[in-house]
């Protein structure tokens, strides 16, 4: 291939994970060209002690940091620390807060996601998205007695799980906890969980560490624009309510929130009947199935919506039905140049049979890292293959304290009736489910420290019949490994 021309201008939006992925990737690459990465926020995400678990599965460490450390790694790398306010695609002109003006040959955009609120505006409705928002959520904790968690995605499960000293009324639309997640049997399986004494949940665990606000400097974000926290967001911000002793949580299975109440709306309403039985709040919540709880506050946690509003004005986009910028297997959108990647993108591609998207930060890296390669192959005129990590499905996470490992479509995702589900379960042990088609593994859950991931990732990497081993696949007595090897 030609060398690339001096000077083209990459511009990168936003310095979440994919973001800074993209723009490292593309900087180490094109050397003498000039890269840019424009961010909302002070701090940047940075990935740390990158480790390739099998073929599919990572574990990565985040760091938030100054920008300044990405200049100094990379001298052709600027940070310019200002919102994208406008985008005019057609001549490949951004324009930021702070009145800067960029033309780019090639624009990424991985602007990430904010949480979809319950309502918008309301003192009493609280998101958890980045830093500043799980501070204000700590603080408001502190003080209260009892709270209401709607959603029932990675977010809402971990929350209900570290609060303690406060009681939490959750509220999901699911018949089981951690639909997103998990089936119903993981779910019964983690459940004694939530009862179980904190106190021994110390086991080792190596997750993402955020070192918050070693600037000092956080506070000027806008807080609807900081990144996304990823796993262990909770981690180093003590999440305590104000009663000595509780860490109770009410599962309210099938339902949705009907009615968000102030304590004056409440006590004007006909409800108002209800107060001595239901107590004096600051806020009152009734579910669809009529229920109604008063709380200090709720919290909203039912997924997100992908931040595209300034790019999208005058501009050709095509979103997809989850709002998010379309892209295709070379991660372009509809707009010529214009890439996007990571929470603000979804996948218009034909998918693998064993991949999905999900927005988790793993994908945001892989995205991201695929982004800039893709833009690379474009300026050089060479032809890139939709990469590897794209073929299965793989995540690695922790949830009530338990390993957690999805692989493929771990929740028959898509296959309707046509599956066959072999499960092995020691309660409080661990808990394995394989989904198979056709006699072939397509997809598994592995929660504890089953040691089964690179074994289960082969077999459906490489879809090997195995309907002549039956059950026995989950045989505890059986080495697997030695099986297959
Ligand atoms: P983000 O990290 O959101 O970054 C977006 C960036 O764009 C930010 O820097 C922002 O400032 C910037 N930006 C936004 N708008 C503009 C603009 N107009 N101009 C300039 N810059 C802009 N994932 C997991 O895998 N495991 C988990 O356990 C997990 N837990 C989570 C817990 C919480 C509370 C949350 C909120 C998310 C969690 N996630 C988890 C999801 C994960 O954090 C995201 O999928 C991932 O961070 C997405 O990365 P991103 O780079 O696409 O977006």
């Amino acid at each position: 291939a030609d060398a690339p021309t001096p000077s083209i201008t990459f511009v990168i939006v936003g310095g979440g994970i994919a973001g800074v992925t993209c723009a490292e990737q593309i900087a180490s690459q094109f050397t003498s060209d000039e890269v840019y990465l424009l961010t909302a926020s002070p701090l940047v995400k940075t990935v740390t002690n990158f480790k390739q678990v099998s073929k599919t599965l990572e574990e990565f460490d985040i760091e938030e940091q100054p920008s300044s450390v990405l200049e100094e790694k990379y001298p052709n790398l600027k940070v310019v620390q200002s919102a994208v306010k406008l985008l005019r695609a057609k001549e490949h002109l951004l324009q930021t807060e702070n009145g800067q003006t960029f033309h780019y040959r090639k624009l990424c955009i991985c602007s990430g996601a904010r949480p979809k609120l319950l309502t918008q505006d309301n003192p009493h409705v609280l998101g958890i998205r980045d830093t500043d928002s799980a501070q204000e959520f700590q603080k408001r904790l502190s003080k209260a007695k009892r709270i209401v968690v709607i959603g029932n995605g990675g977010i809402a499960l971990e929350l209900v799980y570290e609060v303690e000293g406060c009681e939490v009324i959750w509220a999901i639309k699911d018949k089981a906890i951690g639909n997103t997640f998990f089936d119903a049997g993981a779910a019964q399986f983690l459940i004694p969980s939530l009862g179980a004494d904190k106190k021994d949940r110390s086991l080792p665990c190596k997750r993402a560490r955020y070192a918050t606000d070693k600037t000092g400097g956080h506070s000027g974000a806008s807080g609807e624009l900081g990144s996304a926290l990823g796993p262990d967001w909770h981690e180093g911000i003590e999440l305590r309510g104000a009663v000595q002793n509780s860490s109770g949580v009410h599962v309210e299975y099938e339902c949705a929130v009907d009615k968000l109440y102030t304590q004056q709306e409440f006590l004007q309403s006909k409800l108002n009947t209800n107060t001595s039985e239901l107590g004096l709040w600051p806020a009152y919540v009734q579910l669809t199935n009529k229920k109604i709880y008063g709380c200090d506050f709720v919290v909203s946690a039912t997924g997100v919506v992908p931040n595209t509003d300034p790019f999208l004005n005058g501009n050709n986009f095509k979103l997809a039905e989850d709002h998010g910028l379309r892209v295709d297997d070379h991660m372009r959108t509809s707009e010529q140049d214009v890439y996007a990647a990571g929470d603000v993108c979804t996948a218009g591609w034909e998918p693998s049979a064993l991949w999905q998207q999900m927005r988790l930060w793993t994908q945001a890296r892989q995205m991201g890292w695929y982004a800039a390669r893709c833009m690379a192959a474009d300026v050089q005129e060479e032809a890139i293959e939709l990469d590897f990590c794209f073929e299965l499905f793989s995540h690695i996470t922790k949830f009530f304290n338990y390993k957690v490992v999805l692989l493929g479509k771990f929740n028959a995702q898509g296959l309707g009736q046509d599956h066959e589900l072999l499960v092995r379960c020691t309660k409080g042990q661990e808990y394995v489910k394989v989904v198979l088609t056709g006699g072939r593994m397509v997809g598994a859950v592995l929660i504890g420290e089953t040691d089964l991931e690179e074994t289960f990732e082969n077999l459906i990497l490489n879809q090997m019949d195995l309907s002549r081993y039956g059950e026995e696949l989950l045989n505890p007595n059986i080495d697997i490994e030695d099986y297959f090897d």
